[in-house]
């Protein structure tokens, strides 16, 4: 009996506070030019190199914003394990799991440039290596070359949008349009995020 082909699955993980056009536009390319069946954004429980610097907000809201951000995009979806699991987010955790639970799936770890760079500074970055084909996208601010990291380059049209650029535009008061979807901006506003200067 020939096997069906392994499902290839897309994972882009992330803190996504908020989640924004950039992080929708590098699914939208990976989905595509790889051929993926789909692509998760996976929501970090507790991004532990980020939640120094500044509150995080909570797993919970940053999920709904996730979901609203993909709601209607076929292709796309949201994987919640990280915060199921609770504690700091661990990305070779993650895939661990995910490999247990479907050892056939083949896993694509989406990863802007910023991050790419960053990757050996991960928690068992050779376990993170080892369970995905890493995929890097180009970011407007960042080379699109990492020297020293192995990964499968996609060239999306540019999207200049960061989370922190978001924050910032809250607090001075200014407009979200072509920064993120009508759904995430409302979410944003009901739950009072980023008021305070970031
Ligand atoms: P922050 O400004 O708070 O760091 P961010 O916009 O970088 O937020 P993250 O949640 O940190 O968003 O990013 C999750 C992943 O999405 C990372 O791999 C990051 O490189 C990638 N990414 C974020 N924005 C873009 C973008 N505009 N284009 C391509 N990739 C992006
Ligand atoms: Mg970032």
């Amino acid at each position: 009996m020939p096997q069906p082909a392994p499902e290839r699955l897309g994972l882009l993980g992330g803190t996504f506070d908020p989640p924004h056009l950039g992080h929708r536009g590098a699914a939208l390319a990976v989905l595509a030019q790889l051929g993926l069946h789909r692509v998760d954004l996976l929501v970090a429980n507790d991004p532990w190199q980020k939640s120094g610097d500044r509150a995080v907000s909570p797993a919970a809201v940053r999920l709904e914003m996730a979901r609203a951000l993909v709601t209607d995009t076929p292709g796309l979806g949201v994987d919640d394990r990280e915060i199921r699991r609770g504690g700091p987010t661990y990305t070779a955790d993650t895939l661990e799991d995910i490999r247990r639970e479907s050892p056939n799936t083949e896993i694509f770890l989406i990863v802007g440039a910023d991050t790419a760079g960053r990757i050996h500074s991960w928690h068992r970055p050779e376990v993170v290596l080892a369970l995905s084909t890493l995929v890097i996208v180009n970011r407007t601010d960042h080379a699109p070359d990492i020297p020293g990291v192995t990964g499968v380059y996609v060239q999306m049209d540019p999207v200049n949008v960061s989370s922190t650029v978001i924050r910032q535009r809250v607090a001075a008061g200014e407009s979200l349009d072509n920064f993120t979807t009508p759904e995430v901006a409302r979410i944003i506003a009901q739950n009072n995020l980023y008021k305070a200067q970031q």
